[in-house]
């Protein structure tokens, strides 16, 4: 069990890209972000899959490029792509 990642750290988050199909993980179908939980943390929603590939951690959404290309507004782990 990896209970402690579920915290936000804002250090030791690095960019997987590798990790497709962490089997725990679902991306929420309206904000791609990750959950292993029933409900999606960033949103709200429940309308979660497991179709989905690529990480991408967001840190520091306000700075980051990448957060702003994707439209990501809060910190936290999303999917790249969201499959089905
Ligand atoms: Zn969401």
């Amino acid at each position: 069990m990896r209970e402690k990642r579920k915290r936000r750290r804002r250090r030791r988050i690095r960019a997987a890209g590798r990790v497709d199909g962490m089997p725990k993980f679902r991306a929420c179908r309206q904000c791609k972000a990750l959950t292993d939980g029933d409900i999606c943390p960033i949103c709200g929603s429940k309308d979660l899959t497991v179709h989905w590939e690529g990480i991408v951690v967001i840190i520091d959404p306000i700075r980051s490029q990448v957060a702003e290309y994707l439209g990501i507004k809060r910190a936290g782990m999303y999917a790249l792509r969201v499959l089905g």
